[in-house]
């Protein structure tokens, strides 16, 4: 027997989560768009209401002070939290990675355990200017010295929140000839000697989150700064962002396109043209239609991959189909629903051109639509139909 249903508790969770969502960090949108900026005592107003819902850290595990949720009650909420924007949620719902899991000893103290209960954020810095796509390719570099510390040396770019985080997961080459390929992560706390935030980098959208270079000139690092083992940096991030994936590409995309789908079913029903609602002509049925079938397929494709990794199965394939499912249909959801506006949907007076600019970069942070279809098509080149059949 499959069961598809929410349970009692899922239903309450999702209902929490949309009134926060509702009442809470919808109002504050559009002061966030015009300004650029969410003032810090509305920050740490939203941060307090969340963290007294227990909706803060949701990924984490109890024990450890956070959520405790299951994968697929995790996607549940990141469906909902879709429905505002990224400063919103990093704010009220924090963004702890799961990375941070391989503290050990005084790291859990220092680095983890603040960042679950709110009192400190982190951003993680894999990108460089040379090195996007190939994240094995990253120049900045961190060498052993004799009594155990390291010195870092290089620079990222489009660090996501830097302005604001209080340390960084670094990726960094560890190897000892400059041809080797071996990562490590570390971490960075703010002010460290020789670590500077540089310049914001402008983005087309995602307005009131910083997107930053970071500059690393020698900069010791104590032992305690590694993150897990020495040469395991690219396989423990690949397998952290896996999930981070999941969650805050695939099921936020899928809240953001029905998000914006409600919106287009009530324009279209209120709407008159020709003496009738726009949403009688067929035209537009289409446009409604088709994003009510893209957004159900992307849902449980992100359902489904969530299910697996609950289940302890290899759920990478499917969390590289849908990244590439759930972003393009973001992207041509929100696309219809500027059509369906006309030229309200291209004015700033609402917020469908604000979410159109703000879908496009699905495509592209977390991994690219091209690099996810070369992941899918080398895995069915090796594994065959067991990447897409439900039976093998
Ligand atoms: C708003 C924003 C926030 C971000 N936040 C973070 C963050 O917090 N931390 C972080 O580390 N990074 C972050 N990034 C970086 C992001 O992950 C990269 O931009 C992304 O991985 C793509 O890398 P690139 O921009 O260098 O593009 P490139 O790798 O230069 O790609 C350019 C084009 O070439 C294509 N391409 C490249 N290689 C191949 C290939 N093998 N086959 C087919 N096509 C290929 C790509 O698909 C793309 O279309 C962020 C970026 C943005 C824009």
């Amino acid at each position: 027997m499959m069961h598809f249903g929410l349970t009692e508790e899922q239903k309450m969770m999702i209902d929490t989560l949309r009134r926060f969502i509702a009442q809470e960090l919808k109002p504050l949108e559009e002061e966030v768009e015009t300004t650029g900026s969410l003032a810090p005592a509305k920050a740490q107003e939203i941060f307090r209401k969340s963290q007294a819902l227990g909706l803060y850290a949701l990924n984490i595990s109890q024990d450890l002070g956070g959520g405790g949720l299951s994968t697929v009650d995790r996607m549940l909420c990141e469906e909902q939290m879709g429905h505002t924007t990224d400063i919103l949620i990093r704010r009220a719902f924090g963004n702890v990675y799961e990375a941070l899991l391989a503290c050990q000893g005084a790291q859990i103290e220092r680095w983890l355990t603040p960042c679950v209960c709110g009192e400190r954020t982190a951003s993680i810095a894999i990108t460089e200017a040379g090195a996007g796509s190939d994240a094995q390719g990253i120049k900045t570099r961190a060498v052993l010295q004799a009594d155990g510390s390291w010195i870092l040396s290089g620079s990222k770019h489009f660090i996501s929140d830097a302005e604001v985080s209080d340390f960084f997961i670094v990726s960094a080459q560890t190897g000892q000839a400059a041809s080797d390929r071996e990562i490590s992560l570390f971490l960075v706390d703010k002010g460290t000697p020789g670590f500077s935030v540089g310049k914001d980098q402008k983005m087309m959208g995602l307005r009131g989150t910083s997107h930053n270079e970071l500059w690393f000139d020698q900069v010791k690092l104590e032992p305690i700064a590694l993150l897990g083992e020495r040469g395991k940096g690219f396989k423990m991030a690949m397998q952290v962002l896996g999930v981070v994936r999941l969650a805050q590409v695939g099921a936020r995309a899928v809240g953001k396109a029905a998000h914006v789908l409600e919106l287009m079913t009530d324009y279209a029903t209120q709407r008159r043209q020709f003496g009738k609602p726009i949403a009688d002509f067929q035209m537009v049925q289409q446009m409604l239609a088709d994003s009510a079938i893209e957004i159900n397929a992307a849902r449980w494709m992100v359902l489904h991959a969530a299910w697996k990794i609950d289940q302890g199965l290899d759920a990478r394939d499917d969390i590289a189909m849908v990244k590439v499912q759930a972003a393009e249909t973001l992207g041509r959801v929100v696309d219809r629903g500027v059509q369906v506006f006309g030229g309200m949907g291209y004015c700033k007076d609402l917020p469908m051109e604000r979410y159109y600019r703000d879908a496009r970069i699905y495509r592209i942070y977390d991994g690219t639509s091209e690099i996810h279809r070369s992941v899918i098509a080398r895995s069915m080149a090796r594994r065959g139909a067991a990447v897409f059949d439900l039976h093998r």
